[in-house]
């Protein structure tokens, strides 16, 4: 039998290979294995269509695995203040971090550049395998171990197999784990615009009737959008000529960044949630969308992954002598812990959604003097912001 290592880790995708570095430098012997070559930053100065909003505590995170160290200043932005708008006038909702005493909400970063990163700090260790491209055939548990096959036949052993596979997870099907799906029939539309005004660091986010639109700030002049809408009207939006692209979404944002001009082409992603009722089968372990899918509408998918990451790695750290990393109480512990947080995700994200989706007038009334109402309570809008910049 081939060297039984700690933990394989089946997706190298932002959270799998941030598992890989955080498993290693706590020590542990991990093995990263990906079907695909990581999809880095394009070469030169065009921005990624793809931006991420990272809450501080993943980015402190981040900076203690040395990765954030590694990612341009140039291209990284703070939001200092975020303003929601529902589809009344009485609907608004302000977040500001200098209320909330933090020096930021999130910071965009765009994907490309935070894989890069996640890759060149694995590749300088020296010492952490990635075994790429490499399809899965199948995986068997064996009481203290796992085995899991590869397409050429190869055999890797280990401890504990790591599924951050994505949204279709191959390790969850392998181990018989379940997951809920709901299809939001949505697609989120991204595109980076050149703006006429300034942002000042401010995102903004617009519960519209055709659904949800979100702009946040990119240095310069700049914004990174992403548009959560019905799958008529996404393709509608992705067929459009540059200049009506930026004309339309100009007049959806109330022209409050001034005239918009696009800068990148738009993409679209089809969204939905998946709830995944178990987190951990018999020495294996879910992270990130392999464990969770949410609507983007709150920019928490990777975050969430990122904090799956902090915990497993805790736990695992934590660990008795003599106890090994697929030791069915230390799963059932790291289950136990992110179950809240993955559920009030799920939870308010779906809700949202859904709120803002229901046509009676009454539905429309209620949302938009909720949010007014939640704009009046600095108490739990500094609740809202400190659960989400964890
Ligand atoms: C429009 C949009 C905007 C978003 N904005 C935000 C945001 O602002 N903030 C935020 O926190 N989140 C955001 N998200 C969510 C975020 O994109 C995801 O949560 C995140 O990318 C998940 O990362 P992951 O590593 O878990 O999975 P993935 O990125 O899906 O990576 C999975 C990896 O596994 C590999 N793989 C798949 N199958 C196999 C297999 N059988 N064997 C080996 N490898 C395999 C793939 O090649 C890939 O590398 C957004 C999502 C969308 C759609």
């Amino acid at each position: 039998m081939s060297a039984v290592h700690d933990a394989l880790i089946v997706g190298g995708g932002l959270v799998g290979s941030c598992l890989a570095l955080a498993l290693h430098r706590a020590g542990l012997s991990a093995v990263l294995i990906d079907s695909q070559p990581p999809q880095l930053a394009a070469a030169g100065a065009a921005w990624d269509s793809r931006v991420y909003a990272i809450s501080p505590g993943n980015a402190g995170f981040l900076e203690s695995l040395g990765v954030w160290p590694r990612l341009d200043r140039q291209r990284l932005q703070c939001v200092e203040s975020m303003v929601i708008r529902g589809d009344r006038p009485a609907g608004r909702l302000s977040f500001s971090a200098y209320d909330a005493g933090l020096r930021e909400l999130a910071h965009i970063v765009e994907s490309g550049a935070l894989q890069q990163a996640l890759c060149d700090a694995i590749a300088e260790t020296g010492r952490l395998p990635v075994v790429c491209p490499a399809q899965t055939a199948a995986l068997r548990v064996d009481g203290d171990c796992a085995q899991l096959q590869l397409g050429d036949g190869s055999l890797l052993h280990a401890r504990l197999v790591v599924g951050t596979d994505g949204g279709n997870s191959w390790v969850r099907q392998a181990a018989g784990l379940e997951a809920r799906v709901t299809d939001y029939r949505q697609t989120g539309v991204v595109a980076n615009f050149e703006t006429g005004g300034n942002h000042r660091g401010a995102a903004y986010q617009w519960f519209r009737d055709d659904g949800v639109l979100a702009l946040l700030p990119l240095p310069g002049k700049r914004v990174s959008m992403v548009w959560s809408t019905a799958g008529d009207h996404a393709q509608e939006l992705l067929a459009l000529p540059a200049e009506a692209l930026a004309a339309r979404v100009t007049e959806a944002s109330a022209g409050v960044l001034g005239a918009l001009r696009l800068i990148t082409p738009a993409a679209g992603f089809p969204l939905r949630l998946a709830h995944v009722p178990k987190l951990v089968a018999p020495r294996v372990a879910l992270a990130g969308d392999a464990a969770h899918n949410v609507h983007p509408l709150a920019g928490q998918g990777v975050n969430l992954g990122f904090r799956d990451v902090r915990e497993l790695v805790k736990v695992l750290s934590a660990r008795a002598p003599g106890q090994d990393c697929g030791d069915r109480q230390l799963l059932r512990r790291y289950e136990r812990a992110r179950r809240e947080d993955i559920a009030a995700m799920e939870l308010g994200t779906d809700g949202l959604q859904k709120l803002f989706a229901a046509r009676p007038v009454w539905v429309s009334g209620a949302r938009n003097s909720g949010m007014a109402a939640v704009d009046r309570l600095p108490f739990l809008k500094n609740l809202l912001i400190r659960h989400a910049a964890a």
